[in-house]
Order: C-alpha cells, then structure tokens, then sequence
C-alpha cells in the first residue's frame, strides 16, 4: 500500500511557498494514479497551539485553505480532505505517544525553537505548542502514511514521527508504520523566501503571495520585491544571490534557458530590475490565472465545500480508529472488545 498524509494549518490563505512546497507536489502525485489513498488534512488543532484566543478565524481559515486545496486541483475524488479536530481518535494516538518522548527531545527541535523565537514565546511556550511534533507523528501514523510530502521545515517533524514510530514497535510489536518525508526536488521550493527576501515565506511573518490574491496585488508585491540593492542603474552589474525575484523565476519559470540567460545579462549589466519583474509577473500569472478560475467555481459555493470536508472527515475517521483499535490492542488496554 502506498498512503499518503500531508496537511496544512488553517492560520491564513495558502501561499506560493505551500505551492511549491507542497501543493503542486501533491496534485502531481494525486493524478499519478500510484497511490492507493491520499489524505490531506486542516490542522485546525494545531493551528490552536498558538492561536488559541482566536477559534473564529482558524474556523475562517478551513474554508480558505480547502478554497486552496480545490483551486490548485485537488480532487475529492481522489484525496481525501478532512479536519483534524473532528476525530478524536487522533488524541488519544497523541497521549500515548507522548509517553515515549522526552521534553529535552522536543526543546531540541530546531524548527519548533525557531517559531518560538518568532512568536517571542520566550518563557511563555503553550505546552501544547511545544508537543506540536507528537501531535503530528498522530496524523501521520494514524492513516498508515509511509509518504509524507512537506517543505524542508518539516524534516525534524519527520524524524520525531520515526523515532516515535520505532519506539512504539519495539515495546509493543509491529504496530506502525515508519513513514518516509518527500522533498520537492527543486531544491529552492524545499524553502521558498518571502517577497522580502529574508524568512521563508509563512503566513505568520506576512511575506507572502498568496494563491488568492488578485492580478492587481501580484503585481504590486512583484514590484516592490526585493533585488539587489547596489544594482541602482541598468548598466550596473547585479547579483542574483539572495535577489528574490531571480530566486522565483528558478522556482516557478519552466523555462530554464531563458532564466539562465536573464541571470548573465544581468550580472553582466544592461538589464534593468523592471524587465526582469515583468516577466516574472508574467510566468506568475500564468500558473495563478487557472488557480483564481477554478477557485470562483466553489468560492460561490461555500455549502459544497464544507460537504467535501465532512465527507472526507468520516472516511477519514473510519481509518484512524482501525490504526487506534491496533495500537490499543497491541498496548493491552483494549479491555471491552
Ligand atoms: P504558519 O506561519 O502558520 O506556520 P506556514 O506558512 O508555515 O504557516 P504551514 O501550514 O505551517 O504554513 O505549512 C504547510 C506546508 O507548507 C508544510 O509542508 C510546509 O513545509 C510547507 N511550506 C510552508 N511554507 C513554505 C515555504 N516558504 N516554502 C516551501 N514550503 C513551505
Ligand atoms: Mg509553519
């Protein structure tokens, strides 16, 4: 069997960065046909962890990310869609887990300690946060998923869900299923930069482009994008490292010939920052132009999306309670049966 299980925090609409990251992986591998199930997930749990004062918007976001999911060409026929905080199941998968983790491992976590830096935690971390990887070695292992295809931030929650993994199999038998993490092979999408050319992009840090945004606000985050700031006349000479809007043309330009004779000119001087941003709004355009016509199809239809996610929350569901009633057994507390 060949299962698949990624997901996304609804904490804001979804970004370039999900989309090279991820989502285009994801539709790649949906109309593969080489997957036997496809699960894909609105941690609206997660999304808790730190926005826990704001239930409404993260209530919000589930539609704008499943908006997301549909526009970019994921289909209910062949993926299932569904929100975490509907199976319970995943919980209880989450409490047994963490009795196999330390604290000392989960403060090691170099993406967790960076988001906690950024959120200015400080001594203030919900402990809820700082269990986030657990919680997510619970998504991953409660579908059977042995393919796990994220952005390069994931890959500490990979390794925990592994460790969780084999640690569980060997005091109970084996149980689960370790699961493998599928980096884009392009390896500027593993990590895309924000417009400002600093972070990555992330919702949290509002650097984003996102799939939604209309034509008129591409083009104004294109124009202020960030270059190369000693490239101040046409004929000047430029750098193209750290220059974002050269960054994004290797991440989303299929036509790497052009690219990489823009690149020389440029250094070489006599190509001005305008040209270059025009075609790089151009290549955008192309690929965010079928997003914005598929999205208007459900965006009218809000009734029809929620369906999709409560039709997809149940079989979901159905799965993560045959792996819960495994490791229960397994564990010996399946004492009712
Ligand atoms: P938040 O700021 O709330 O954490 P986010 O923008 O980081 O939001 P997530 O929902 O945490 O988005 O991430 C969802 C998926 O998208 C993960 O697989 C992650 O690796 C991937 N991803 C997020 N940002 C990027 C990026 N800039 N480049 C590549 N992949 C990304
Ligand atoms: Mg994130």
């Amino acid at each position: 069997m060949k299962i698949i299980l990624t997901g996304d925090r609804p904490t804001g609409k979804l970004h370039l960065g999900h989309f090279v990251g991820s989502l285009r992986e994801r539709v790649r591998l949906q109309n593969s046909g080489e997957f036997d199930k496809i699960f894909i997930m609105a941690a609206d749990a997660q999304a808790l962890t730190d926005h826990a004062g704001t239930p409404a918007a993260v209530r919000e976001n589930i539609l704008n990310v499943a908006l997301d999911y549909l526009s970019v060409g994921i289909d209910p026929k062949k993926s299932t869609i569904f929100i975490q905080s509907q199976i319970p199941e995943l919980f209880e998968l989450t409490a047994y887990y963490l009795n196999v983790v330390t604290v000392s491992r989960l403060e090691r976590n170099p993406t967790v300690k960076n988001e906690i830096a950024q959120k200015n935690f400080e001594s203030s971390i919900p402990a809820g946060f700082l269990c986030y990887p657990v919680s997510q070695a619970a998504d991953i292992t409660a579908f059977d998923a042995n393919i796990v295809p994220v952005g390069e931030d994931q890959t500490p929650m990979l390794e925990q869900t592994r460790e969780i993994v084999r640690k569980i199999n060997e005091l109970y038998g084996e149980v689960l299923v370790e699961p493998e993490i599928l980096l884009p092979k392009n390896k500027i999408c593993c990590r895309l930069p924000g417009v400002d050319g600093k972070a990555k992009m992330s919702k949290t840090l509002g650097n984003c482009i996102y799939l939604s945004d209309d034509s008129k606000t591409v083009a104004e985050k294109v124009r202020e994008m960030y270059t190369d700031p000693l490239h101040i006349k046409v004929s000047d000479p430029g750098h193209i490292e750290g220059n974002v809007v050269f960054t994004y043309l290797d991440a989303f330009c299929e036509d790497k010939k052009t690219v990489e004779e823009m690149k020389e000119h440029y250094q070489r001087g006599g190509l001005g920052d305008v040209k270059v941003k025009k075609f790089l709004l151009e290549v955008l355009e192309e690929i965010l132009n079928p997003i914005r016509e598929r999205r208007a199809e459900y965006e009218n239809n809000p009734e029809e999306v929620w369906k999709i996610l409560e039709e997809g929350t149940l079989t979901a569901r159905e799965k993560a309670s045959e792996v819960l009633a495994r490791l229960k057994h397994a564990m010996k507390i399946d004492y009712f049966k």
